[in-house]
């Protein structure tokens, strides 16, 4: 039976996660003192970059201290990683490799959409203390609970976020189903209707070719008994969370869950409100910084890079002052939930967006004028013009569209782009199918 979502929920009463702002930031500075000992103890790698940038760990006092520590990202990460070895794992272990491998351990690794993949490991203790805990919170979140299903239709392989699912789901006595390759969307579909899990997790873009394939198919969504869908992985866009609420009615709503491969997995998760994404600030420091300069803090409620410290790592320190290259907005104010930890907006990710005709562009801001039109697919790709003076999009065609519409439809859609975007944008319109579908994180930018 669907239950309804109870806008205080009982995980915020009484907790940590409804204290006071001051409460959280004291406690959030303490943990950061101890933790920037710690890693300067325990980490080759952090012991050397504090040494080279002269930081002495028990000088930091205040936030603005910690915020001039140095920071790290993917491409320095890829770069020791590689150097090293992944043996070694560039002095970023804080416990030998051979203790932690003792105890049984897991790997995981980057999802690789750009570059190659780069490998992570962690004792089994530890992955469920940190990242199968934060995915538990996720499903406590999504309203799942003992003795329910769950499904997983994500890889469970290297990927960090199905892996803590996966393991999530045993320490909450939640029965995992695991609906990543080598099932195809039909295949996942037909699983679905038989087990009828009441939560599921995937990708935005999974999402919608979910849809898509269940209209093909003539499966309705509504009836599956899904109680609850869980997206992440990628940004989830407005639309996308409207597609998923029209096609498949959840009662207890869409989450959107956020992490990285670096943060092993899920640190924000938003709430029955659906309005932004509460960072798990008793376990993360969340800091909104100037995207050119990671010391200083943007004022509240503007757009900068997210800068993490994942302060419950212990054996992999890969989540100290990282740069996520995702640009959020913060907001601190206390949420419609009853909940005070901090809630992120995501905007777009700083490697995805392009500046056309002096305006920033993300896949985001075309896909939600796309998603509106029902004469397209909603499938579509980008490219700039060799100058950057305008905008290229190819745009997949809805199945009732004839080719002798296509003209007309392109001029349609280049004003609504003009008027949301303000640049110019030449389009051509494909017939529907012809372009390949993405299962799980999409990729809009192409040469063509
Ligand atoms: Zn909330």
């Amino acid at each position: 039976m669907p239950r309804s979502s109870p806008l205080v929920s009982p995980l915020a009463r009484g907790t940590f996660d409804s204290a006071s702002r001051d409460e959280v930031a004291a406690y959030q500075l303490n943990a950061l003192r101890e933790y920037v000992q710690f890693i300067a103890r325990s980490s080759a790698y952090w012991r050397e970059k504090f040494r080279r940038a002269g930081v002495i760990p028990a000088d930091i006092r205040t936030l603005d201290d910690f915020r001039r520590l140095p920071t790290t990202d993917k491409a320095e990460q890829a770069q020791i990683l590689d150097t090293a070895g992944e043996q070694e794992f560039g002095g970023l272990l804080a416990r030998p490799l051979a203790e932690i491998k003792g105890e049984g351990a897991v790997i995981w690794r980057t999802t690789g959409t750009t570059g190659r993949q780069r490998s992570f490991i962690t004792s089994t203790a530890e992955f469920e203390r940190t990242s199968a805990a934060n995915a538990a919170r996720v499903l406590a979140m999504g309203g799942v609970h003992r003795g329910e299903t769950f499904g997983i239709l994500a890889p469970v392989n290297f990927w960090v976020a199905g892996l803590s699912f996966h393991l999530a789901c045993r320490m909450m006595s939640v029965t995992p189903l695991l609906l990543g390759p080598p099932f195809d969307t039909l295949a996942k579909l037909e699983i679905l209707r038989e087990y009828r899990p009441e939560g599921v997790f995937l990708t935005p873009t999974f999402a919608f070719r979910v849809v898509e394939g269940a209209r093909e198919q003539r499966i309705d969504l509504t009836g599956l008994g899904t109680r609850v869908v869980i997206l992440g992985g990628e940004v989830t866009t407005a639309e996308c969370r409207r597609t998923v609420h029209q096609a498949w009615r959840p009662a207890d709503g869409v989450r959107d869950a956020g992490g990285l491969s670096e943060t092993m997995g899920f640190l924000f998760c938003d709430c029955e409100a659906e309005d932004g994404m509460h960072v798990f600030e008793d376990r993360a420091h969340a800091d909104v910084m100037q995207s050119d300069n990671p010391s200083v803090a943007v004022d509240s409620s503007e757009v900068g890079e997210l800068v993490i410290t994942a302060f419950m790592q212990r054996e992999m320190i890969s989540a100290f002052r990282f740069r996520t290259n995702d640009l959020v907005r913060a907001s601190d104010e206390r949420c419609r939930c009853g909940r005070s930890y901090r809630r992120l907006y995501f905007v777009g990710r700083k490697d995805d967006m392009r500046t056309v005709g002096g305006v920033n562009v993300f896949p985001g801001s075309v896909e939600a004028v796309i998603r509106n039109q029902d004469s397209l697919s909603g499938e579509f790709r980008l490219a700039t013009s060799p100058r950057h003076e305008f905008l290229r999009l190819r745009a997949e065609a809805s199945p009732e569209v004839q080719p002798a519409s296509y003209a007309a439809l392109a001029a349609r859609l280049n004003q609504q782009l003009r008027i949301a975007l303000g640049i110019n944008v030449r389009i051509e319109i494909v017939p529907f199918a012809s372009m390949p579908r993405f299962e799980g994180k999409a990729r809009r930018w192409e040469e063509f």
